[in-house]
């Protein structure tokens, strides 16, 4: 039997427990030599995608391949003006944008849509069709460091905030959580959204005195004066610590806050970089700190919203355990 089949007029749709989506077009980003945000890293995590879905997903199965109509969506979040300087940029064969951190090259505008148009197919598959509970959105450039009018990080469109914006528009989606367990603050993530209270953002990351980008302090709760004054957790996590104090933040305060801001959605900002092996970070996550990190945000998300999750993959520079950290990850959202 089909996933999808027509039975006389009506049609019939299963939810799968996850959906993984991909675009090659990721490949055309390319950052030059020794950049750790590398080509490289999509087929690791890909080919671990593939022992929970066969099919991969790709955003022109729900029209998400128009560039103007995901642009439009773009515009949500980020000033024309930076979008355009992006595009003439990637034109003009420039080597970076803003910082010599975000490098381009001439097809990475597309393939920065391309990242944000999977996170809003991503988006439409959970929240609208409901084909599935959970979605991972297999792509780069990552998204977390992206500022309203300029790059920073790797980073180019921020996706999460995208999928977020576009979330809100849609019936029944009123309050979005969003959680970063990247290695450092999603600065760009936590700014966009500091002065409402429609978005909730929380972040686990390297303590900021010690770890780029230096934001993520945990006196940042919010815009004070402002709607967003208490939507924002910040909880900094010394170098050199573990899977135990990742549980404590986690089965902690953060559960805590997410029960109580009751989310209609969870997205999740998955990086993979707080692993003990990766290069450019020092904490000592594991995988199963991953895993059972994940099975803490679906727990969450049962309670409060049918199970909704929307996972973007941002950092993780050790493909090793870039891949480990994407199983462990996934197994838990492939289970239902
Ligand atoms: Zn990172």
């Amino acid at each position: 039997m089909p996933l999808n089949y027509t039975l006389g007029a009506m049609s019939i749709e299963t939810t799968v427990p996850l959906a993984v989506f991909h675009d090659q077009r990721a490949d055309l980003h390319d950052t030059g030599p020794g950049h750790p945000e590398r080509p490289e890293r999509l087929p690791a995590v890909v080919s671990a995608a593939r022992a929970y879905c066969r099919h991969l997903h790709h955003p022109s199965q729900t029209g998400w391949d128009s560039q103007i109509r995901v642009l439009e969506a773009v515009r949500a979040v980020h000033a024309a003006s930076y979008i355009d300087r992006l595009q003439h940029s990637c034109a003009a064969h420039k080597n970076y944008i803003d910082v010599p951190d975000s490098a381009i090259c001439p097809d990475s505008f597309e393939a920065a849509v391309a990242s944000a148009a999977c996170g809003l197919a991503a988006a439409e598959a959970v929240a609208v069709t409901k084909s599935a509970r959970h979605a991972f959105v297999a792509m780069r450039p990552p998204g977390h460091h992206c500022e309203h009018n300029r790059s920073m990080g790797f980073c180019l469109f921020n996706n999460v905030a995208v999928a977020a914006c576009r979330l809100l528009t849609t019936p029944g989606i009123e309050r979005v959580a969003i959680v970063d367990f990247d290695v450092h603050h999603g600065n760009g993530t936590q700014h966009l959204f500091d002065a409402r209270d429609d978005v909730l953002y929380i972040s686990t990351h390297q303590h900021p005195a010690t770890m780029y980008p230096g934001t993520g302090y945990g006196h940042e709760t919010g815009t004070p004066g402002t709607a967003g004054a208490g939507h924002t957790l910040n909880i900094p996590l010394d170098p050199g610590t573990g899977e135990a104090e990742a549980l404590v933040a986690y089965a902690g305060p953060i559960t805590e806050r997410l029960d109580a801001y009751r989310p209609h959605i969870l997205l999740v900002s998955a990086g993979f970089d707080a692993d003990r092996r990766d290069p450019l970070a020092n904490l000592r996550w594991d995988s199963s700190t991953f895993e059972r990190i994940t099975r803490l945000l679906t727990e969450v998300a049962d309670r409060h919203c049918e199970g909704r999750i929307v996972s973007f993959l941002e950092g993780g520079y050790d493909l090793h355990a870039l891949a480990e950290g994407v199983t462990a990850h996934l197994g838990v959202l492939a289970e239902g």
